[in-house]
């Protein structure tokens, strides 16, 4: 079995901030990168919105380099999935990986974030970043002038359906049902602004799209049902932006980590789960910000969390074997 000071669940923003500050205190650190390096930022064609970058940078640069500045104070990266944790009985704390290796902790940061819920239909999936995405605040800027669809009902929705018209020329918000979820007051702001119209009732089928100018095939419309009457249209777009609700990824601590009502991880003020020893970061606990940045700085104050801790335990930690070996035993 392989002993790690910390293990680090996840390595997007929250995971690569969290892993450069446990690394640069000198503490034996490894990240477990699951499917993506990066997670949902390395998507991202252009990221205009993290400080640092006057012209911008992609999603795969900022966490190619954000992985690099953690490798370069010793942090490990395994390019394997954690898929059992066992935290039953404290420090140090079991964790297994899809290629069936144990290691044990004696820390743990989770940062395995959120994904955005997907339609599930035709052309969705395929336009992601060419005029299909989850993330106004990332997106919003290239739909300058543009004619944008909305689909939800919900809080986000709204919010995000106002937030893009600063953006867009217009903004036409698809529900599947004749009531918004909505709370009042963005209900009553979104109608108030002359940019929105509402489609209810309405789901939204396929996303369509067509190369123009020799480039690359970009969003032109969606195909439209009527759910009252079963008819089927198309409707001309420029951009769809999805916002059907969030899954955190906390079914790997199910029973095991204090989880709120919607599955988001329940921490305190200094990050720490319902587990004293294993802390959290980035998605996987804030439903609200959702931001590159943010998901850093929680990050580096769940690394610090975990830097204090292991510290106060200093004397009953047991020896790692490269301490060991470094100690002649
Ligand atoms: P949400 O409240 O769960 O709303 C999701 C919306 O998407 C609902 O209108 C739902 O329709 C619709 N939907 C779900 N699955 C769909 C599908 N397959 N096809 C079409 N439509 C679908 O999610 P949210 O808006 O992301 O909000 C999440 C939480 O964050 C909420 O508690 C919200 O209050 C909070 N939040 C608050 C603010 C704020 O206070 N300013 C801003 C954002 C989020 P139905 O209504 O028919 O179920």
């Amino acid at each position: 079995m392989k002993r790690e000071r910390v293990a680090i669940i996840g390595s997007g923003p929250a995971g690569l901030t969290a892993a450069l500050y446990t690394a640069r205190a000198q503490l034996s650190t490894v990240v477990f990168v699951g499917k993506l390096l990066g997670g949902q930022i390395s998507t991202t064609h252009e990221v205009e919105n993290f400080p640092g970058f006057p012209n911008g940078t992609t999603g795969p640069e900022l966490v190619e380099n954000m992985k690099q500045q953690a490798e370069k104070f010793g942090a490990k990266f395994v390019f394997e999935s954690v898929t059992e944790v066992d935290f039953s009985k404290g420090s140090p704390f079991l964790l297994k990986t899809d290629s069936g290796d144990t290691y044990s902790a004696d820390s743990v940061i989770v940062t395995i974030g959120a994904n955005p819920r997907e339609l599930g239909i035709p052309g969705e999936r395929e336009f992601v970043g060419r005029g299909v995405s989850y993330c106004a605040t990332c997106d919003g800027f290239f739909f300058r002038g543009k004619d944008i669809t909305v689909v939800g009902g919900g809080d986000s929705a709204l919010q995000e359906a106002i937030f893009l018209t600063k953006f867009g020329k217009s903004v036409n918000v698809i529900h599947r049902r004749d009531d918004l979820r909505a709370s009042t007051a963005l209900q009553v702001r979104a109608k108030a602004n002359p940019k929105i119209t509402f489609t209810y009732s309405t789901t939204v089928e396929e996303v369509k799209g067509e190369a123009s100018n020799g480039g690359p095939a970009i969003v032109k419309a969606v195909v439209l049902r009527d759910v009252k009457t079963g008819q089927t249209y198309e409707k001309p777009t420029d951009g769809v932006f999805i916002f059907i609700g969030y899954d955190p990824n906390s079914w790997l601590f199910k029973g095991q980590l204090a989880l709120d009502e919607s599955d988001y991880m329940k921490i305190d003020h200094l990050m720490q789960t319902s587990a004293e020893g294993v802390f959290a970061a980035g998605e996987i606990h804030d439903s609200v910000f959702r931001q590159a940045i943010t998901a850093a700085g929680d990050g580096c104050k769940a690394a610090l969390s975990a830097i204090k801790w292991l510290a106060e335990r200093e004397e009953s930690l047991q020896p790692l074997d490269t301490e060991a070996v470094a100690a002649g035993d």
